[in-house]
């Protein structure tokens, strides 16, 4: 099935719940969801099916257009080096000039199965998703096996590309980096609560955060997301993705993913604003396992004034500080239930509190550390910057 067919098919299918899973096996068992996932998988290998024969997108659509494979290669000097701006687990990107507009384009690598699934997932997840805080997708284009994403060009680089590099991080001062993370906090709030589905993303990391032309983010790569029904708290899937460190213990040991997951990577990012810290740097995290366990045990010794990174250490809030690294530190806590919803923290991050509980031991340090590092070393093509598929989660 062509492109220029998505605005039709994405409208119906988000016009209704319970939704569908497209992907793993076993999730979302409803009889209405059966239905939906047949759909799906029509839409899907009806789009498979288009691509082997090598067809060529229709007339732009209306709502959602699909560009031609010659335009978008037009638009990027024949994907030249020169226009390359970045690399992920599923291809190369490319900064291209489309109607005028700097574009940044995604082109799937041929041979990635995976990518071809993640394509199509990130193309229905995203397509009717609106927020300032959410990377928005302009385009597609499938054709004769080529897989390509349009999105808005951000010419601020990923947030990991900026407070883990010596020069760049001094971009950010404490105020840009406070507002990030409020930013990161209502994208996901609308992913999770906002928009009209709950989607879950799966893979919130520094490095899949943009940043725009004034330092605010947009949350990017909806490749991994899923999508629940609004009465169900969470999933399970024997198909682990995203990346360690971020993971969620009940998500990276069972599969199970929920909003509560997305939380839980939420608290690892924001530790790493804070700090300037990544979530498991040896050398960095003064013997700790990882950095949520050394930033909880800095704050358990009332330390916490010592967590900021060296350049915004002088001008940075106190107050602002504490309330940051102790919403972080109740996100990853061990047990689902007891991290906040993201409309909290929100909230929290917005108005500030004065009586929120002490949080938990994180759960790396409370028993799950040994567990998760034996399955990092059981894969040994693993890196720790990208995203990781296909961990069994059991
Ligand atoms: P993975 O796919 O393994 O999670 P990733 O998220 O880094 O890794 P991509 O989403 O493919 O992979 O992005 C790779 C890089 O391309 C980003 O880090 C960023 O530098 C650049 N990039 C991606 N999208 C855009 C965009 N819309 N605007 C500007 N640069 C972008």
């Amino acid at each position: 099935m062509p492109c220029g067919f998505f605005p039709m098919l994405v409208l119906c299918l988000l016009d209704e719940k319970p939704l569908y899973h497209c992907g793993d096996n076993n999730i979302v068992r409803t009889g209405k969801n059966k239905r939906w996932r047949k759909h799906m998988s029509i839409w899907l290998d009806d789009m498979s099916t288009t691509d082997q024969r090598g067809e060529e997108n229709p007339p732009h659509g209306d709502e959602f257009p699909s560009f031609r494979f010659e335009q978008i290669s037009l638009a990027t000097h024949n994907f030249s080096e020169t226009c390359m701006i970045g690399r992920g687990g599923f291809g190369k990107v490319y900064k291209g000039i489309l109607g005028g507009q700097a574009v940044a384009v995604k082109r799937l690598s041929k041979d990635s199965q995976q990518g071809t699934k993640e394509f199509k997932n990130e193309v229905i997840l995203i397509a009717k998703l609106q927020h300032r805080n959410l990377v928005r997708l302009l385009g597609c284009c499938a054709e004769g096996g080529e897989k390509l994403l349009i999105y808005e060009y951000l010419p601020n680089k990923s947030l990991d590309a900026t407070i883990f590099d010596d020069s760049r991080k001094l971009l950010l001062d404490w105020t840009k980096r406070f507002n990030i993370i409020k930013g990161v906090a209502k994208g996901l709030l609308y992913l999770h609560q906002d928009s009209r589905l709950t989607i879950i993303h799966r893979d919130l990391k520094a490095g899949n955060v943009l940043l725009d032309a004034e330092m605010k983010p947009k949350i990017a790569d909806f490749g991994m997301a899923r999508i629940i029904v609004d009465n169900q708290q969470s999933a399970n899937t024997q198909r682990v993705v995203g990346t360690y460190g971020y993971m969620a213990p009940e998500y990276a040991m069972e599969g199970l993913f929920s909003t509560k997951s997305d939380v839980y990577s939420f608290g690892v990012l924001l530790l790493e604003v804070v700090t300037g810290i990544r979530r498991s740097s040896n050398s960095q995290t003064m013997g700790f396992p990882s950095l949520t366990v050394y930033s909880w045990n800095m704050w358990n010794k009332g330390k916490t004034e010592d967590l900021p990174d060296s350049s915004i250490m002088d001008n940075c809030s106190p107050d602002e500080v504490l309330l940051c690294v102790h919403v972080a530190l109740l996100c990853v806590q061990e047990n689902p239930d007891d991290r906040p919803h993201m409309s909290f923290i929100v909230f929290l991050l917005e108005n500030g509190s004065t009586s929120l509980p002490p949080p938990d031991c994180p759960a790396y340090f409370a028993r799950q550390g040994a567990q998760m590092e034996q399955n990092r070393n059981d894969i040994p093509t693993l890196t720790n910057s990208f995203t990781l598929t296909e961990i069994e989660g059991r």
